[in-house]
């Protein structure tokens, strides 16, 4: 690959990366290189069409676009179009569906009752008087102090106890902050005013942000092998691991990763939605998504589906890094790294992986599209 003259190079082709490129082409008007470990663009949000089953499924999980951001919707429209879907899980306790998060069809179908709104708000302030914690020292007695011990016994310490794979007990009490319950029977997850799922997939539309003949791309290319032969006025947008890019000089941030089996099943209707919750610690995994429900505009086989079987895992170097853990601890190695960073001139970090936080989709968009404003195009 002739790096030669090259000014701009992109590292990484989710969002971050891709929504760059496809600025720096469009609106700065010049060549810009993306290059992605991968074998496919697209990040984390990538999803393709599986060739047994016939339907689109989402790669590393379930990714539902959602957006309070004006802009970030109208810039994404320009390069698709999104379905109507709206977002809601169900769980399943102890062979039991229950609506996540907590509302009055969770309250009274767990409980047996019949409580309108009103009685539900008086029913679980007396469930939370139950026990009174001055200051929540860990994670179960927070969980507890806001929805009482029984609705967390069942939808919050079994699943939570998978996802870290560690007693709720031994969890800093910040890892959650206030747990939602609604006294209605509001079932949507999300309360955006933009939602849905691109018509043609998240694959189709990073083809289309990435679609411009003065984006090339490279795939199956680590920034490692490319590295020491790039021009030294090249500007450099990074969005790979921060720690990995200083050879983990500073420390390895932590992370925790997935397990992802997926699996065609001969029927039309595995489950009847597209995300069912397991919230049982005796069952292994913690969620089984069925992407056929993601777009009901779309005519899928009748006899075959395709599902997933998440499970939550600790991240090993070499691993897929999915959600920042965010220690006290990892967080001034991270710093450490944001000082190294601001010593490099020529290389912005961003993204996920590149500043070492959980962002959905649309805010990395947005972050994508305020690094763009405010550090390229004025430079
Ligand atoms: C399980 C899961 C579910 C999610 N669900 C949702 C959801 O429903 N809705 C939502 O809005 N958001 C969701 N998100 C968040 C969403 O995935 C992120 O917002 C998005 O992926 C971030 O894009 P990014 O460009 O920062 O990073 P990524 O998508 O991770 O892209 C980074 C890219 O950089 C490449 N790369 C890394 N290092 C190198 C290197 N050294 N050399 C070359 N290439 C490299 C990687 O291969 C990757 O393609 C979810 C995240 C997870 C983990």
């Amino acid at each position: 690959m002739d790096l030669q003259g090259l000014k701009y190079l992109v590292v990484g082709s989710g969002f971050f990366g891709a929504v760059i490129a496809e600025r720096i082409a469009n609106d700065l008007g010049e060549r810009v290189l993306v290059v992605d470990k991968r074998s496919h663009v697209g990040g984390n949000s990538y999803s393709e069409v599986d060739p047994e089953s016939g339907v689109e499924y989402h790669k590393y999980g379930s990714h539902i676009f959602h957006t309070k951001n004006q802009l970030v919707w109208e810039y994404c429209n320009r390069f698709c179009t999104f379905n109507n879907y709206r977002h809601k899980v169900l769980t399943n306790y102890m062979g039991r569906i229950y609506q996540m998060p907590i509302n009055l069809s969770t309250i009274n179908g767990f409980y047996g009752t019949s409580l309108n709104p009103d009685q539900s708000r008086q029913f679980i302030a007396e469930e939370i008087s139950r026990e009174t914690f001055a200051a929540p020292a860990n994670l179960e007695e927070k969980a507890v102090s806001q929805i009482g011990r029984p609705l967390y016994n069942a939808f919050i310490k079994g699943y939570t106890a998978k996802q870290w794979e560690t007693d709720p007990r031994l969890l800093p009490a910040d890892i959650i902050n206030r747990l939602p319950v609604r006294f209605d029977y509001n079932a949507d997850y999300f309360n955006d005013p933009w939602q849905g799922i691109p018509t043609d997939g998240y694959g189709a539309l990073f083809r289309m942000l990435l679609k411009h003949p003065r984006i090339e791309i490279q795939l199956n290319t680590d920034f490692s092998e490319i590295r020491s032969h790039i021009p030294t006025d090249c500007l450099i947008i990074y969005s790979g691991q921060i720690d990995q890019f200083f050879n983990y000089q500073h420390g390895i941030l932590g992370w925790r990763t997935l397990r992802l089996e997926n699996d065609v099943v001969q029927t039309g209707d595995f489950q009847g939605t597209s995300v069912m919750n397991y919230s049982d610690e005796s069952v292994p995994f913690t969620r089984i998504h069925e992407f056929r429900h993601y777009h009901k505009e779309r005519i899928y086989p009748r006899d075959k589906t395709f599902i997933c079987r998440e499970y939550s895992k600790t991240w090993h170097q070499g691993d897929e890094a999915y959600y920042p853990i965010n220690t006290n601890a990892d967080n001034v190695v991270y710093n450490r790294y944001v000082a190294a960073a601001a010593r490099y001139k020529n290389i912005i970090f961003g993204g996920r992986l590149g500043s070492y936080s959980y962002m959905d989709m649309d805010q990395v968009i947005g972050h994508a599209l305020r690094t763009y404003e405010d550090s390229i195009k004025k430079s």
